[in-house]
């Protein structure tokens, strides 16, 4: 492809929180973007262990890339996957044989999860950020009921009727709390022959406590909030294998036919294209100004990137500092276009980290103020509801949410897409 505008060229791979951001500030100036993804929908993942336990369903938290951007004449939406950058000739490579010249080049293309070098437990243990990781973890759970429903050994229906959850934070908090209700929940009413009361829910956790980003007073009130709804929390455990039959922690194996990976991330393989320095978990180590060192031309931003500047921490790996980098990189485009080239550091400002517990209770950590239990969960579902797009899926959220949080029952619990189907005879 090329540009015959002769407009000043501008393109993102990626359409994630920090991609959007830079083409919804870019809009009105003097520029031709081009936006490609792998996917043809933005996906809000803050709300992906919602669709993952049955609670949401998955047009609720995703929205296609071109509609967002129907009235962006300056914009064009690729769906495509990138597979490199060959920044001696400015063009951006695609899987297909494909390139896309640039002027400026944003890599906002994420993260995936990382087994720490063991990619074999990924059948076993599948992570969740995808859509299609949500609705495989929401029918290996739903289908595990049902197995278990038609299971008469009872041993074989107790490793059915238990889920493990690997890592304690923020998605492996929320994992447990809402599975641990779904299970404990009214849904024993439906089933016959196994009460789903009896399902256990265990919290895998390396490290000394859970939610180890948080206060310790907020990460001990989830510690009880979690065990209140039944959850058994294993802390100081590093998980050995995942198997389909289980679990192997501190040489103990776990029988569990459910196992959900929280445990860590991976940046996208931005920093091998480009050939420059990334830390441990592959984000590259962008200049201040969030451009890749040697390449002025081309910015890195969201959790593909790692930068200090937050009480000499690292930018956490949040939407919140994916918008700002965002935001940031289109500010300095437009002035690099009026002709100011001076660098401009990128100034993260942390607006609170928060977690839910099951779906009457939270933790919020603004660092001075903190806030847990109900009043949490209030303004936490209300701040996600303000950051969906489009006022019908707010109401369709908010509704779900007002349903599930008076009745305690779940519309979303349907097995679609089987690994297995059903044979018909
Ligand atoms: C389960 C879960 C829960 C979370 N909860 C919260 C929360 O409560 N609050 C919070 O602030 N943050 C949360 N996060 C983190 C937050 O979602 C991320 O920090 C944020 O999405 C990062 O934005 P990004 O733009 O860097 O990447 P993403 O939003 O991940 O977007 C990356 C985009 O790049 C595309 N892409 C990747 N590789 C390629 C390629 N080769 N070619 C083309 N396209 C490509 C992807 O398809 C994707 O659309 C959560 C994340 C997960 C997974």
């Amino acid at each position: 492809m090329s540009d015959s505008s002769g407009a000043h060229h501008v393109v993102i791979v990626g359409a994630g929180f920090g991609g959007l951001e830079v083409a919804h500030r870019l809009a009105g100036a003097p520029v031709r973007i081009t936006i490609v993804d792998q996917r043809n929908h933005h996906l809000f993942q803050p709300l992906l262990y919602q669709v993952a336990t049955a609670s949401l369903a998955t047009s609720e938290i995703a929205w296609p890339v071109r509609h967002l951007l129907r009235n962006r004449k300056d914009v064009t939406t690729l769906l495509a996957v990138a597979v490199g950058v060959d920044s001696r000739n400015s063009k951006l490579l695609l899987a297909d044989g494909g390139a896309v010249a640039y002027d400026t080049l944003v890599l906002a293309t994420g993260a995936q999860h990382a087994y720490f070098g063991h990619d074999e437990w990924t059948p076993y243990a599948p992570g969740l950020k995808t859509l299609e990781d949500a609705t495989t973890i929401r029918r290996r759970l739903l289908r595990s009921f049902e197995r278990a429903e038609r299971e008469t050994d009872p041993e074989r229906r107790a490793a059915l009727l238990t889920f493990a959850i690997i890592g304690g934070g923020p998605t492996g908090v929320e994992l447990a709390g809402t599975i641990a209700e779904l299970a404990h929940g009214k849904l024993w009413k439906e089933f016959r022959y196994i009460d789903t009361r009896q399902t256990r829910v265990i919290l895998i956790e390396a490290g000394p406590r859970i939610l180890p980003g948080f206060a310790e007073d907020l990460s001990a009130y989830a510690h009880a909030a979690l065990e209140r709804l039944g959850v058994e929390i294993e802390l100081g455990r590093p998980v050995r294998e995942c198997t389909g039959d289980g679990v192997v922690f501190d040489h103990r194996k776990l029988s569990a036919k459910v196992i959900l990976w929280a445990a860590g991330v991976r940046a996208s393989s931005a920093a091998d294209w480009l050939g420059v320095p990334a830390d441990h978990a592959n984000r590259i180590k962008v200049e201040p100004d969030l451009s890749a060192p040697s390449h002025p031309e081309i910015f890195v931003i969201g959790d593909t990137a790692t930068l200090d500047g937050w009480q000499g921490k690292p930018v956490p790996g949040i939407a919140a500092a994916a918008k700002q980098q965002g935001r940031h990189v289109a500010a300095t485009i437009r002035l690099r276009l009026r002709g100011d080239a001076s660098p401009r550091p990128f100034r993260y400002k942390h607006s609170g980290s928060l977690a839910i517990i099951g779906e009457r209770s939270a933790v919020i950590d603004l660092g001075r103020t903190r806030i847990r239990g109900r009043i949490a969960w209030w303004i936490w579902g209300l701040a996600h509801i303000y950051f969906l797009i489009g006022t019908r899926n707010r109401l369709t959220v908010a509704l779900n949410w007002l349903w599930i949080y008076a009745t305690g029952n779940r519309s979303a619990r349907l097995i679609t897409q089987g690994e297995q189907r059903p044979k018909l005879r």
